[in-house]
């Protein structure tokens, strides 16, 4: 589906959510219709150049909503290149690899986003462990991760229609057909991953923990390391509103789907915090020569992944 189209689906989610409010209140001034309006308001004003009083001059607004397509992309990009500059100059592609993690499949979305937190400090824990203890410690201090979460959806109606291979992965992480009703919600990281000396086979027993399924695929060998890692963890941040099925076939994600989305988001994550993976290589000599672009970004405000100027509506 085009950024476009998404942006479309989800403003009008938005709207929806605002009449929900409304018809719940029957009150235009309730601080809940307040909310959902001005929640609106950022969303759809993204990418739109704004005069701030405050600073006397106009600024780009960007609305860093997980549900915006710009944003997400542009958040994916600089995580991704962030890793890249922590490693030496001239690490070859071959090190890398594009990593996805299923971490599990749950009828609450609250709960997919409690699992992801929780797999996010297991993940720390046990490259902490490897590094300190490990019997590869040399290997696993190069150790990297840049990624994202994504939330996947589909109906339990539509279970025959996903294709066997997810069935059979859906089974293996405890999904029951027989039992499960509405949506289902599957969490899954994507990010690109410093391997080193390291095998894929060792990555994947010691993080069993953090996530029962995991692949690795190589990097596209025409691209180079820092345009790859890029577009992998910037199209990871994206959050796709189609299920697909077999065939080739997809679905859209039905409208309750997407208001769904847009509040558990709203409860769980303050803007893209609730959806980043990285890991640094505790080998890392970067943070002392600083890469010019963390410099810039640290300078501005503070926080490596809010780069972008934002206006408050
Ligand atoms: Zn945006």
């Amino acid at each position: 589906m085009r950024n476009i189209e998404v942006r479309e689906r989800f403003t009008a989610a938005y709207n929806e959510l605002v009449y929900d409010a409304w018809t719940l209140s029957r009150n235009y001034g309730s601080p809940t219709y307040d909310d959902k309006v001005r929640e609106r308001g950022k969303y759809g004003s993204c990418g739109q150049t704004l005069y701030v009083p405050r600073l006397g001059r106009e600024v780009r607004h960007f609305c860093r909503r997980p549900a915006c397509p710009s944003c997400s992309t542009f958040w994916g990009r600089a995580l991704g290149r962030k890793l890249v500059s922590r490693y030496p100059n001239g690490t070859p592609s071959g090190d890398f690899r594009m990593i996805t993690m299923i971490q599990c499949v749950t009828s609450d979305l609250d709960d997919a986003f409690g699992r992801f937190k929780s797999s996010r400090k297991a993940l720390s824990n046990a490259v902490g462990y490897q590094c300190s203890r490990g019997l590869d410690r040399a290997g696993w201090r190069d150790f990297g991760l840049a990624g994202a979460l994504e939330i996947d959806h589909f109906l339990a109606d539509d279970f025959s229609e996903i294709g066997s291979q997810k069935q059979q992965q859906y089974r293996d992480l405890g999904y029951d057909p027989n039992t499960a009703r509405g949506s289902q919600w599957v969490v899954t990281v994507h990010g690109v991953v410093h391997l080193g000396k390291l095998g894929e086979d060792t990555i994947r027993t010691s993080l069993r923990s953090v996530a029962p399924i995991i692949h690795f695929e190589n990097l596209f060998g025409w691209q180079a390391l820092d345009e790859a890692a890029e577009s992998i963890v910037g199209y990871a941040g994206k959050v796709a509103i189609e299920t697909s099925l077999i065939d080739g076939q997809s679905r859209e994600w039905p409208m309750e789907a997407l208001k769904e989305y847009l509040l558990a988001v709203k409860r769980n994550s303050h803007g893209r915090q609730g959806f980043r993976v990285l890991v640094n290589p505790k080998s890392d000599t970067s943070s002392k020569k600083k890469s010019a672009y963390s410099r810039v970004i640290k300078h501005s405000n503070g926080n490596d992944d809010d780069a972008m100027p934002v206006v408050i509506l």
